[in-house]
């Protein structure tokens, strides 16, 4: 099977020395049936790969070497993964198929490498969204084995080390996406180097002036942290002593990138970041069941010694971040009177620090807590949004951003779980994360014993009990409460549907409304309708209409203007202008009653109907409309049994109903009007009475006199309630002086 070789005996012999190195150095300790599995991995793709080289000349080979050395020191995963890093750019770039390496390496390796071939063959664009769809993909790649996106991750690193001979835009274009989603997704991780260098590296393509610069400062300023650092261990080296325990004390600077956030965020120098650089802490215990207990210690043997800053100590040993970080943060006024933060680990948590995923499982090996790391909670529900297929992926990025990149409080649910959360999570994402439909039905928390409103922010260690009520239901404005992509997506998912509905209905209510106006509903009256409520589809046309924000009124008036002279005055006079108060009508004393007729609404329409059968309403009795979606509208007895269901399931479908007489519905009115004649003073008043007020106007008469005008106008009106405000309006209109009814 062994063929000619393309590669030069110095490269041979670099590439042996490389696969040493990566066997040497991997995090997890090998077996000889893993040793084998990755010679064997190595051994495909070398001659897979013979004859391709990159853009600097060097054999492709080294790439995927590269990666695995990244997957195996840096990443820390097992043999399996190394020899899937080995692998993963044959089925894509040679002629081995996934047949062959399923025959050879088996299942699991076979699934990886697809898995990373898949993220591959996605479009290489320039579209930000089609960006942000890639991510999409790249997380469902997740289904099928977190190992996919780890050693994804570990490709990224390798190729952004060497972009050097790539062309400019190019090379900007891969940083920014590593910037976008890679960093994040490291981040998440608990891949805080890798993130680091990601993000490091990205900075100095998209702008290497500003990185050169933070590079030269930091270099400058080395030899003053190390002086700095020495001083401060030798201020404390006495008192660890004491404690019986070996540590080192390290100091670390901000990443590069980091600094320039700060710089950009802040407007400030590099001079004036005052946290240029934390110390750092790193003991041994003697034994495991003293590390928490030791940290302590030393936690107060600087308390002891230095001033502190208490709203500044971080506590992530009692409550790790779900990436399993753990250590005790406390920023002290040092040597010099400088403030600078101290992080107390031991070498397990500096491991966990620096490795993430990997070590944390080092660790939990043998132990018999089962418990879930949080990561792993993260992804399981990242991948429960995946599966509601709607939603854009622009959305969808920007959502899981947001929870990839932030820091997380802790919180406890009445029986004592602990549950973390981003920080600035509200009680309406506690209560989504606790379960959809609690968070469905949410109306209120108690917060430590406290009634708190949903946008109440939780801190950590609040204790939270969720108030549900199963007539709550989500509603557009949560979308401004609910911060994490869990809750969001859950609510718009909700929205989208129930939107969905209200649309059906208002389509359903707009032809009945449309029929009692003596008009068909075909598309000219559609596009007379949108174009009048200035609409720019017909569902938003529909949706009004099903949220009653179009009714009764708005449609007259829109009747009116269609039918009435004076349209020219006033072609497209439809504000979304506040509506005047509306008083409560009382309705007009009626002397003898006769009820024979059903009205509907606050303005008494007619409308069609038929009694519902399970309550047969009488003439006189308290009722009220149902608009079904297929059966026009139902009238019940407000007491019927059904009544309370319908009512707290399909509110928006209800319109009050009442029995009247017809002989005593509607009265028409003549009014005469007279004044100052100006320009536009006719249509004001045809304007106020047909489209503000919503009565029909059924005749309108009016004449000038040279600067004086007299007019009439007949209106239809319910009561005399209506025609009192209907007169103290009109008196209002600008040259208006007199206005009786005659
Ligand atoms: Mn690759």
């Amino acid at each position: 099977m062994q063929t000619q070789t393309a590669y030069t005996p110095a490269e041979e012999r670099r590439m042996e020395r490389k696969l040493e190195e990566i066997l040497n150095s991997s995090y997890q300790p090998l077996d000889e049936s893993g040793r084998q599995l990755i010679r064997k991995a190595f051994e495909t793709a070398k001659e897979a790969h013979a004859r391709q080289r990159r853009k600097s000349g060097e054999p492709f080979i080294f790439h995927p070497l590269e990666v695995a050395h990244i997957v195996a020191e840096q990443i820390g995963l097992d043999a399996t993964s190394i020899a899937a890093a080995l692998l993963h750019d044959t089925i894509e770039d040679t002629d081995i198929t996934a047949g062959y390496i399923r025959r050879e390496f088996g299942e699991k390796i076979t699934q990886i490498v697809e898995g990373l071939t898949k993220i591959k063959k996605l479009p290489k664009d320039k579209d930000f969204s089609i960006q942000a769809e890639n991510f999409r993909k790249l997380i469902l790649t997740l289904n099928e084995d977190v190992r996919v996106i780890l050693i994804k991750i570990a490709d990224r690193l390798h190729n952004m080390r060497t972009m050097d001979s790539m062309p400019r835009h190019k090379q900007e274009k891969i940083a920014s996406e590593t910037l976008y989603i890679y960093a994040p997704l490291a981040h998440r991780m608990g891949l805080y180097q890798i993130k680091t260098e990601l993000e490091d590296l990205s900075l100095k393509y998209i702008d290497p002036e500003a990185y050169d610069e933070i590079v030269r400062k930091l270099k400058e300023t080395e030899e003053d942290r190390r002086r700095y650092i020495e001083k401060f261990a030798g201020l404390v080296d006495a008192r660890l002593k004491e404690l019986g325990i070996s540590y080192t004390i390290t100091g670390r600077p901000k990443s590069i990138f980091s600094i320039y956030r700060k710089m950009k965020e802040k407007k400030v120098d590099f001079e004036d970041i005052y946290d240029i650089f934390a110390i750092r802490i790193i003991y041994k215990p003697p034994e495991p069941r003293k590390e928490k207990m030791l940290a302590w210690d030393i936690l107060s043997t600087l308390t002891d010694q230095f001033k502190y800053n208490p709203n500044r100590m971080r506590n992530w040993l009692d409550w790790p971040r779900s990436t399993g970080y753990q250590a005790l943060h406390i920023t002290v006024l040092g040597p010099d009177d400088k403030w600078v933060e101290v992080q107390i680990r031991s070498e397990r948590m500096n491991e966990i620090a620096e490795k993430g995923y990997a070590a944390h499982y080092k660790y939990k090996q043998g132990s018999d807590e089962a418990e879930e790391l949080g990561v792993e909670k993260w992804l399981s529900q990242l991948q429960e949004i995946l599966k509601n297929p709607e939603g854009n992926a622009l959305d969808f990025l920007d959502e899981i951003r947001l929870d990839l990149y932030s820091d997380e409080i802790h919180v406890l649910t009445p029986k004592g779980d602990v549950v973390s959360l981003p920080k600035g999570a509200t009680v309406l994402d506690f209560a989504f994360h606790i379960h959809t439909e609690v968070g469905m039905h949410t109306r209120a928390a108690e917060v430590n014993g406290r009634i708190v409103p949903l946008n109440y922010v939780l801190n950590s260690g609040d204790l939270v009990h969720i108030i549900t009520s199963p007539q709550q239901k989500p509603r557009q404005s949560w979308l401004n409460i609910a911060t994490t992509g869990r809750a969001r997506n859950k609510i718009k998912a909700y929205l989208r549907q129930q939107e969905k509905e209200i649309i059906q209905e208002g389509k359903e209510i707009l032809r009945r409304k449309l029929r009692h106006l003596k008009l068909k509903t075909d598309d000219k009256i559609i596009g007379q309708l949108q174009k009048y409520f200035k609409l720019p589809t017909s569902k938003d046309l529909f949706y009004k209409v099903g949220t009653g924000e179009i009714g009764n009124k708005e449609l007259k008036a829109f009747v009116n203007a269609k039918n009435n002279f004076f349209l020219k005055f006033f072609q497209s006079p439809w504000k979304r202008k506040k509506e005047p108060e509306k008083k409560k009508v009382a309705p007009a004393p009626v002397e003898e009653v006769n009820y024979d007729l059903i009205v509907f609404g606050q303005e008494d329409q007619r409308l069609d109907y038929t009694l519902a059968n399970c309550c047969n309403p009488l003439p006189g009795d308290e009722i009220f409309g149902f608009v079904t979606v297929n059966e026009g509208i139902k009238v019940h007895k407000k007491t019927c049994p059904n009544a309370i269901f319908l009512r707290s399931r399909h509110a928006h479908r209800i319109i009050p109903a009442r029995w009247t007489d017809s002989t005593k519905q509607t009265f028409k009115v003549k009014l005469k009007i007279t004044g100052a004649d100006r320009p536009g003073i006719v249509a004001d008043i045809t304007r106020l009475v047909s489209l503000d007020m919503g009565y029909r106007l059924v005749r309108v008469e009016f004449d000038d006199k040279s600067g004086f005008f007299e007019g009439t106008i007949i209106v239809d009106l319910q009561n005399t309630a209506q025609l009192k405000e209907l007169m103290l309006r009109i008196k209002e209109i600008e040259g208006v002086e007199k206005i009786e009814k005659i």
